[in-house]
């Protein structure tokens, strides 16, 4: 928290505009049980699995869906997650729409999500296009049943944090350019992890996913960025 509000004094950012998001994937419960009482409130998890027990243990805090969402576990991860981060596509779009109209647990308000973006056209990793993006954007909007708070991305795996910086730039400009004359769209930006999170500060993040650098590292089995190349030098 204290690295956050440094970051935000660096960029003349108020620290209250910053919501750190703690990923707790492959943390067992038990730890998650200190780490709220030590005053982490927002939880973040890429797996609706692993999440279930999770969720059950702690019903009480707010937890965000980070990682891929396959369609067939959409209505599974509107029941335990209060944010979907991570919408990647039109189609999984439109089911969460539906599903939420459906929902007992929903009824009458709107899903959180944000629209994961694929800055930087890494093959290997989710998201939409920024192009695609602009073209399909208008037709998520109309969802009623969804709250786009804005997007988000994952960088790129980088020896320096410096060099995440340009992807953190093109984020903001993208939905600075889509958010012109499209006000339903939130200006939320989800983006910065453990090794970059500062740099996104500074360009403007809102929303930070901190796994690491709160729980420490994770065991080799669970770790799953799958598609990213393999850090430099390791
Ligand atoms: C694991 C994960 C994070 C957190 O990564 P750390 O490097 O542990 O901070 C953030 N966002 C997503 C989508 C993740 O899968």
């Amino acid at each position: 928290m204290e690295r956050i509000s440094a970051a935000c004094r660096r960029a003349g950012r108020g620290d209250d505009e910053v919501t750190l998001v703690a990923v707790s994937k492959s943390v067992p419960l038990a730890r998650l049980r200190l780490a709220v009482e030590a005053g982490l409130h927002i939880l973040g998890e890429n797996r609706v699995q692993e999440a279930t027990a999770k969720v059950a243990g702690l019903p009480d805090i707010e937890w965000h869906l980070v990682g891929h969402l396959q369609s067939n576990k959409a209505g599974r991860a509107i029941e335990l997650f209060s944010v979907i981060q991570s919408v990647d596509s039109l189609a999984l779009a439109h089911r969460l729409d539906r599903l939420t109209a459906a929902s007992t647990a929903w009824h009458g308000r709107r899903l959180p999500v944000y629209l994961e973006v694929n800055v930087d056209a890494d093959p290997g990793k989710a998201g939409f296009a920024p192009d695609a993006l602009a073209r399909e954007l208008d037709d998520i909007l109309a969802l009623r049943n969804l709250e786009v708070r804005g997007l988000m991305t994952v960088g790129r795996l980088v020896e320096r944090a410096e060099e995440a910086r340009p992807t953190f730039v093109r984020l903001r400009q993208l939905a600075d350019r889509l958010r012109a004359g499209r006000p339903e769209l939130g200006a939320g930006l989800s983006m910065g992890m453990s090794d970059d999170f500062e740099v996104a500060v500074e360009e403007g993040s809102t929303v930070v996913r901190v796994g690491r650098a709160i729980f420490g590292e994770r065991p080799v089995v669970a770790e799953s960025r799958s598609g990213t190349s393999p850090r430099p030098g390791g």
